[in-house]
């Protein structure tokens, strides 16, 4: 829209593109406002139709698939809150937790530590993806409550995966922000549903899956009505063995020159390892992420899932102090601990 719009301006030119059959999206900035034309359509007549709308200055067909998290769309960043966190602002906001809710002794030994080194959201799976049916499930019901119970005695938003369409609204009345797993990235169902749903929502990159691809997941998400998405880049699948996945490093500038979503890497997942965690999350605050997702736990050795890659509590703190350096020399700031 030009400068000096007025608000009439936008509502007739919303009722406009609707009345044409397509879906308009208001995203007003400090400096511009951009009304997003959503539909399956590039007719020639639509961009001058559009052109002549009062108030209208330019008209941009956006050519790339992915249309709502594109930078085109909108002006600026997206910035996502939950509590306290924002990601996508000048803060780098660190999540942390067990891979998996395995006992209320559990998070109440893990959760006071992590918010201690200034994690600003607890992590736990009570849906777990397990490669193996005969492996740990996850406590189900029963662990969404224990996380519900932890959010009260920490003040820490909390994260969960969500694994199917079904349990969407029940794992939404408990976690503050849903995690779409990396198996489940494609799962169209399932974005729709949290497309529904009021929550932010954590999506990971599939392991097999493009930059392109994790955009378009993103896209199904924002086109079903919720436009808070965090992105996460969290290792692909290479020929090299010796960590679990590859971490792409380079997904966090090629996403943040795409999108205006945030930007997130799980350094856990794409190690497999303890010993290589720090190494990542160095890397992931220096190449510009948003925030990360860390797996912790207080006794690795006897996790019922991810033990090997997790980090034990003074070592996350440790790493905290890193990375807050990290982020000062890039002009970025982190939550201090206390
Ligand atoms: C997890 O965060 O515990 C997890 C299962 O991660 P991913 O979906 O990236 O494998
Ligand atoms: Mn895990």
């Amino acid at each position: 829209m030009k400068q000096g719009h007025s608000d009439k301006d936008v509502d007739s030119v919303a009722g406009a593109v609707s009345q044409k059959g397509f879906t308009p999206h208001v995203s007003r900035g400090a400096e511009r406002t951009i009304i997003g034309v959503i539909g399956n359509d590039r007719r020639y007549e639509l961009q001058s139709f559009l052109e002549n709308l009062e108030g209208v200055e330019n008209v941009i067909q956006i050519l790339k698939p992915f249309k709502l998290a594109s930078r085109e769309s909108r002006t600026g960043e997206s910035s996502i809150s939950t509590g306290e966190a924002v990601f996508g602002g000048k803060e780098v906001v660190i999540i942390a937790g067990p891979c998996a809710v395995e006992s209320r002794s559990q998070l109440e030994a893990i959760a006071p530590l992590v918010k201690r080194a200034g994690a600003k959201l607890f992590r736990g799976g009570a849906y777990k993806p397990r490669t193996s049916p005969y492996s740990f499930q996850g406590l189900g019901e029963e662990g969404l409550i224990l996380l519900s119970d932890i959010r009260k005695m920490t003040g820490l938003p909390v994260t969960t995966e969500v694994l199917s369409p079904e349990t969407v609204d029940l794992v939404a009345e408990h976690a503050d922000l849903l995690q779409i797993g990396a198996r489940n990235m494609q799962n169209f169902a399932l974005l729709q549903k949290v497309g529904k749903c009021r929550r932010p929502v954590l999506l990971k990159r599939g392991m097999m899956n493009t930059l392109e691809e994790l955009l378009m997941s993103a896209e199904y998400i924002m086109a079903s009505g919720n436009h808070q998405v965090i992105l996460c880049e969290r290792g692909i699948r290479t020929f090299e063995k010796y960590s679990r996945f590859t971490l792409d490093i380079s997904a966090v500038p090629i996403l943040k020159s795409l999108t205006h979503l945030p930007v997130i890497v799980d350094p856990s997942h794409a190690a497999g390892n303890w010993e290589y965690v720090s190494a990542l999350s160095r890397a992931a605050v220096a190449a510009g992420a948003d925030g990360l997702i860390v797996e912790v736990h207080h006794e690795p050795q006897k996790a019922l899932s991810d033990g090997a890659q997790s980090l034990k509590p003074e070592r996350f703190s440790a790493l905290m102090e890193e990375l807050r350096h990290i982020a000062s020399a890039i002009g970025r700031e982190m939550a201090s601990g206390t």
